[in-house]
Formats: structure tokens, C-alpha cells, sequence
């Protein structure tokens, strides 16, 4: 063997061993990670630390010497922390453990998280006066806790009804006050921050603006519930990044909503994700709600697939409901009518009973009422 091939062999038997010393390595990294992850488990702590994974990347840059670029340490470690995060198996599944152990966020008497399935329901957009009223005083008697509606619309095209803005916020909030609903609305901008505080329960992020990050510092620094909703191009990783600029200020009170994600499926409207469901629940994250509206965009599938998000362990349902589906001026299509939403609740119940899952309480703390 010539001396240049020799020497290559040497080198190539140093990397076999670098390459053996790496993987031993990288597995004791993983038994610490799964520690670390067993520990959060039995005290309840959340099982993603994403502030710790930014401290450890800013300890390897200050080290690192190269060759290897910044970027490069950057997208290994990455992927390392992905490993440990997502594909190790503690040896007591918190699989199958979860139901009634996840984070809970509490709305007055309403908590989100505690195994019951809580119920959100409501208007596209606020309409009216009569629109919200009616509906309201219809699902209160259909044990649906919360009042969605929105105010502010994110519509695609700027020619498209925009929402009725604050009137339609106090239209929204008065009408679940009268039948002891608590109230969600989407919230767009930081300027109608002070206005939501004072009356909505709980914050909606929509799916456009998931990566919003100074909005999500701002409702962070509310310290209100948050609906965050997946953004429609989003993984999983980044709606669980999103929700932890809200956690970083401050603000534990989170509910994630998973509401179909864009693929080529062009029969339903987006395609609902439910791994998405299971792997927050897993990882005990934060309390998951499914958007059936959204997620399909047809309301004719609704009870199979709202039946598979409940068994699979979302913390409830959103449902798009209005008093004259086919003249709502926003997704009359995906819209359940009255009795078409009774008729999908009694549908569940029979998969609520032999799941041993309450439907939360519907009715409001009345002595709670910020809104006059
Ligand atoms: C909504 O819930 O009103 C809405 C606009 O949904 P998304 O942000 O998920 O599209
Ligand atoms: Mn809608």
C-alpha cells in the first residue's frame, strides 16, 4: 500500500472511532434528557424548555473553535434537542397517562385541561345584536360553555366583510353574560389590547398571525387566557415555539388550537392534524381544542371526526354555529345551524360517557363579571 493510501486508512479508522465516541455520547445525552424528561413528569412541570435549549446553543457558539461553522453546530445541536424532545421513550408512557394530568387553564369556573370536554361555539363573525343573543341563548341550553364570535376578521381579500370591531366585541360579550357563557374573540391588533382585557375571557390568536411574535409578547404580558390557533403552514415544533414567546412573558394560561394545516387535499378546507392533538398532549404542553369549522371547511363529516379528536384526547371542541348558516356573511359553509349542533352534541355523548368525560359546566361565576 502506497504511503498517501495508508495514511487515508489511518485517518478514516480515527473518524470510525470519532464516529463511535460521537454515538456514545449522543446516547448518554439522550439517558440525561430522559431524566430530565421523567423528572418534569412526576412534578408536573412542562416537558419543552425551549428557553434552556437558547442557553445551551449560546454556551456551544461561545465555544465553539471550528472548523465547524456556527450554523453548522447550530443544525446538529438542533436536531439533537429535536431527538430528545420527540423520540424518546421514558419508560412510563406518559402516553397513556395523560387524560386529567395536563396543564389546566381556568376561565372563572371553566378549566380547560381537566379531562372534561369543554365546548366553544359561536358565530364566524359577530352579525348582530339578534345573531349573537340567539345563539347564545341557544347553546347555553346545549351545555356549551363559551361564546366564540368574531369582531375583528382576518379575511383574505380587504373587499370581504372585516367584523364589526369593538361594537361587535361588546354585541359578543353582552350576549354571553345574559346566559352564563364565557367569551372568546380573536384579537389582531396590540392597539384593541386594553379593549379585549377589560371584556373578553379568553384571547384568540388566529392561525395567520401565530408567528405574530410582538403580538404574542403583548397578550403574553396580559396575563388572559390565550386560544393560540395554528398557523395554517405551521409544524407542530413552531405552534409549541409560538406558545412559548406568551410563556416567556409571563403568561401559562394557554389552550393551543389545532384547525387543519394546508395540504393538497382540496375536499376538505385544510386537513386536520390529529397527531398534532396526541403529541402536545404527550408532551403535556398545554390544553388542545380542535377547530371542526376550520379543519374541514364542511360540517357534513363533522361528528365521525369531532368523535376521533375527542377519543385521541383534545380538551375540546370549537364549532362554528349561527342561526341562518346559508346567510352568514363569513364560512356559512362550515357552519353548523340550531339544531345541527344540538344534534352533533347529543351525537357525542354516547363517546363521552364510555370515555368517562363530563362536558364542562356552562354555567358562568356570574359574580366574576368584569363587564358592565
Ligand atoms: C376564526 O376562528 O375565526 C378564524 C379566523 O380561524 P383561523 O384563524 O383558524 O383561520
Ligand atoms: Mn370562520
Amino acid at each position: 500500500m502506497s504511503r498517501s493510501l495508508q495514511q487515508l486508512s489511518e485517518l478514516r479508522q480515527q473518524i470510525d472511532r470519532i464516529d463511535l465516541d460521537l454515538l456514545r455520547l449522543a446516547n448518554s445525552r439522550g439517558s440525561l434528557a430522559l431524566e430530565i424528561q421523567q423528572l418534569k413528569h412526576e412534578r408536573g412541570l412542562p416537558a419543552y424548555a425551549p428557553e434552556r435549549e437558547s442557553q445551551i446553543l449560546e454556551q456551544l457558539m461561545t465555544a465553539n473553535a471550528g472548523p465547524l461553522s456556527d450554523d453548522a453546530v447550530e443544525d446538529i445541536f438542533h436536531r439533537l434537542f429535536q431527538h430528545s424532545r420527540f423520540s424518546l421513550k421514558p419508560s412510563n408512557s406518559m402516553a397513556t397517562e395523560y387524560q386529567g394530568e395536563s396543564k389546566v387553564v381556568s376561565i372563572g369556573s371553566i378549566e380547560i385541561g381537566n379531562g372534561q370536554a369543554v365546548f366553544m361555539g359561536g358565530p364566524c363573525a359577530v352579525e348582530s345584536e339578534e345573531q349573537v343573543e340567539q345563539t347564545a341563548q341557544w347553546l347555553s341550553q346545549l351545555g356549551v360553555s363559551i361564546l366564540r364570535g368574531g369582531a375583528f376578521k382576518p379575511r383574505t381579500s380587504p373587499h370581504s366583510f372585516q367584523g364589526l370591531g369593538r361594537d361587535g366585541l361588546d354585541m359578543l360579550v353582552r350576549a354571553a353574560r345574559r346566559y352564563g357563557l364565557a367569551t372568546v374573540s380573536e384579537i389582531m391588533d396590540p392597539r384593541d389590547l386594553d379593549y379585549f382585557i377589560e371584556r373578553v375571557d379568553i384571547l384568540q390568536i388566529g392561525a395567520r398571525n401565530m408567528q405574530n411574535t410582538p403580538l404574542l409578547r403583548e397578550v403574553g404580558r396580559s396575563g388572559k387566557p390565550i386560544l393560540l390557533k395554528r398557523g395554517f403552514m405551521s409544524t407542530i415544533e413552531e405552534l409549541l415555539l409560538a406558545a412559548e414567546y406568551i410563556l416567556l412573558e409571563g403568561n401559562p394560561q394557554i389552550v393551543v388550537c389545532e384547525r387543519g394545516i394546508r395540504t393538497f387535499e382540496t375536499l376538505t378546507r385544510n386537513t386536520l392534524d390529529l397527531a398534532c392533538v396526541a403529541l402536545v398532549k404527550r408532551l403535556r404542553a398545554f390544553p388542545v381544542i380542535v377547530d371542526l369549522s376550520h379543519s374541514l371547511g364542511r360540517t357534513d363529516i363533522m361528528l365521525p371526526i369531532a368523535r376521533a379528536a375527542l377519543a385521541c384526547g383534545c380538551d375540546g371542541l370549537m364549532i362554528e354555529v349561527h342561526p341562518n348558516p346559508a346567510k352568514a356573511r363569513s364560512d356559512g359553509q362550515q357552519t353548523l345551524s340550531f339544531s345541527e349542533m344540538a344534534d352533533l352534541i347529543s351525537g357525542l355523548q354516547p363517546l363521552l360517557e364510555f370515555l368517562k368525560r363530563e362536558k364542562s359546566p356552562s354555567v358562568w361565576n356570574l359574580a366574576e363579571e368584569s363587564f358592565a
